[in-house]
């Protein structure tokens, strides 16, 4: 199966443009959280936003200020700028994408998951393994 974001890149797919450059693009997603929700890609096939080189991640994380600017300009209040890498994280499409989603007080398009203080001993742990681990 050929990949949706790929044909749409193509020009085999519809989709509404808001953003269209050199190597990235951004559209209006079909199944928006909220109107305005916009999908920023790199032309390019990569799996996810982990497979993206710098050049490219450079002018896709450009195209998300512009589409973030765009829609706080169309009067919204903010955005949540997020990108899903792998199923366990909700990523259905496997082709890079991030996700520009506009927001207003009181929403509620999310809700803010429960935290619970840790112990400096537990985030020194696990910070010194991730330090080992980059
Ligand atoms: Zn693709």
């Amino acid at each position: 199966m050929t990949c949706v974001f790929c044909s749409i890149v193509k020009g085999e797919i519809p989709a509404h443009i808001v953003l269209d450059r050199d190597r990235v693009m951004a559209f209006l997603d079909i199944n928006p959280v909220a109107p305005g929700h916009t999908l920023v890609i790199p032309k390019e096939h990569y799996e996810n936003i982990l497979e993206v080189p710098k050049d490219v991640l450079a002018e896709l994380m450009e195209a998300v200020k512009a589409v973030s600017k765009a829609l706080i300009n169309y009067g919204y209040e903010g955005v949540n700028v997020l990108s899903n890498v792998g199923p366990a994280a909700g990523q259905v499409i496997m082709h890079a994408h991030i996700h520009v989603i506009p927001r207003k007080s009181g929403d509620e398009l999310f809700k803010r998951p429960k935290t619970q203080r840790a112990s400096d001993e537990e985030l020194s742990k696990i910070a010194q393994e991730l330090r080992r681990l980059i």
